[in-house]
Parts: structure tokens; C-alpha cells; sequence
């Protein structure tokens, strides 16, 4: 968590387009967004269902590519990178987290958290590194109130837990950035008012740079600035 050179914006997104055909016809979802996240900021982006606030947070992320525009990580430009790279930023700057967990049901709890790492390391690198990765996996875990659960599979945690166990994998690389796609979604009020918390915590003790999407503005709130999007554009809620 590595922070950006003063007064730079850590993540920039200039003038993103992004269309998807369906039926006969185009559907513009995005029609030239800007939008910055500053080093250590909480930005939460809020509008209707449909109105693209998925799409733009898969653009951050490098899931897709925009049809135009750039989107940059600590001042380089990176949508317009090769697979390779654009696949290694994904994997350790920046860390995503869904409303659907996304847990692989056959390893536990400690084991979905390290998964990353798995796929960052050569076989080598992880037989030197596991020893200092596991305990940081367990130490996230643990600070996110799942000492007691490391070996349990995903079915036997409750939907709070199976997002705190995706929140700790989203950040066992040490991301510069955490994205999180509506990740209170499928959770009842209390726990997702427990992960909110963790999400803050985060963000204050750590400074941990969060973009947050919601289509609910009592969630949004949480964030130090909210951001909507409408017809395509962003616009200062
Ligand atoms: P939100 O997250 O704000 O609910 P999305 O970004 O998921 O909105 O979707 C924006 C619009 O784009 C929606 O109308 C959706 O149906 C459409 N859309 C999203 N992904 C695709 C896709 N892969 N192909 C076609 N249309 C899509
Ligand atoms: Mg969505």
C-alpha cells in the first residue's frame, strides 16, 4: 500500500467510453467519464441499477477494456499495457471484491486467501515465500475476526464472513487500491454494516485507497466522497 508521489492522483479515469451491442443496436454505457481517486481516499460511486457503475469499476480493475479514453495507477497509464502486465497489476496493486464472494468452495478459508499468491509465484518463489505468506493471510483473517475459522470451507461460514475471507484475499498482495462492486449486497443490515466498518477501518488506520460502488446513498455515506453516476457521466453527488 505503497502511496503515490504528492499531489498525483493515484487511480484517474479520462475520458472512458464504453459501449455494448446489444440486439440490433449500441448501448453506450459510459460516455466520457473522468473520475480520480486521491492516495489514501474513500470514494464510494452511487446511481441506478444499469447505470454502469459495474462496468466503470471493471474498467478500473482490468477486467475490460474501455472503447476509449485512459485509465491510470500512480501517474502510468495502464489500460493500453500488454495482457501480461495489465494481468500482474490486477494480481498485486490492485485488490477486488464482489457482491457475489467468489470463494473457490474446495479451499478453506486461509487457503482462498492465499490463492492469489499461488498464481503470482513461480513454484520456487512460493516454496521460499509461503511461510511469510501464510502468516500474513492468517493475520488478516485474524484482524477481521476469523481466527476461529482458517480451515473452514466456504459453506460453513455465513455470507459476513465469506466477504471478510474475499476482503482479506483482495489485500494479501498488498494492493495500492481496493474496488468493491456493491459488497454488501447480499448481506443482511448488521453484516454489512461489520464489513462497512472493516471497509473504513481499512481506510483510516491504513490508508488504504477504496472505490466503493453502491446503488444505496445511506451506504455511500460511509465514503469521505460520494460520486454519481447518470446518463453515462459522472456527476458530484
Ligand atoms: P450497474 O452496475 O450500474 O447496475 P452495469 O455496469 O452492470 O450497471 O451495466 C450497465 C448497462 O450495461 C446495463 O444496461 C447492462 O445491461 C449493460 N451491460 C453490462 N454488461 C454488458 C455486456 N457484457 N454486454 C451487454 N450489455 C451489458
Ligand atoms: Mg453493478
Amino acid at each position: 500500500m505503497n502511496d503515490a508521489a504528492g499531489g498525483q492522483p493515484l487511480l484517474q479515469v479520462r475520458g472512458v467510453r464504453k459501449s455494448y451491442r446489444s440486439g440490433g443496436g449500441t448501448l453506450e454505457v459510459l460516455r466520457g467519464v473522468d473520475f480520480e481517486v486521491e492516495p489514501g481516499g474513500f470514494v464510494a460511486i452511487v446511481g441506478q441499477s444499469g447505470s454502469g457503475k459495474s462496468t466503470l469499476l471493471h474498467l478500473m480493475g482490468l477486467l475490460d477494456a474501455p472503447d476509449s479514453g485512459e485509465v491510470h495507477l500512480g501517474g502510468q497509464r495502464i489500460d493500453s499495457l500488454s495482457a501480461t502486465r495489465r494481468d500482474r497489476i490486477r494480481n498485486t496493486e490492485i485488490g477486488m471484491v464482489f457482491q457475489a464472494y467468489h470463494l473457490l468452495p474446495e479451499l478453506d478459508a486461509l487457503e482462498n486467501v492465499l490463492a492469489p499468491l499461488f498464481v503470482r509465484y513461480s513454484v520456487g518463489q512460493w516454496l521460499r515465500q509461503r511461510g511469510d505468506a501464510r502468516r500474513a493471510a492468517r493475520e488478516l483473517l485474524e484482524r477481521f475476526g476469523l481466527g476461529g475459522r482458517l480451515h473452514h470451507k466456504p459453506r460453513q461460514l455465513s455470507g459476513g464472513e465469506m466477504q471478510r475471507v474475499a476482503i482479506a484475499r483482495a489485500l494479501v498482495a498488498r494492493p495500492r487500491v481496493l474496488l468493491a462492486d456493491e459488497p454488501t449486497g447480499n448481506l443482511d443490515e448488521a453484516s454489512g454494516s461489520g464489513i462497512l466498518d472493516t471497509l473504513c477501518e481499512l481506510n483510516r488506520e491504513d490508508g488504504l485507497s477504496i472505490v466503493l460502488v453502491t446503488h444505496d446513498t445511506s451506504i455511500a455515506r460511509r465514503a469521505d466522497r460520494i460520486v454519481r453516476l447518470a446518463a453515462g457521466r459522472v456527476e458530484i453527488a
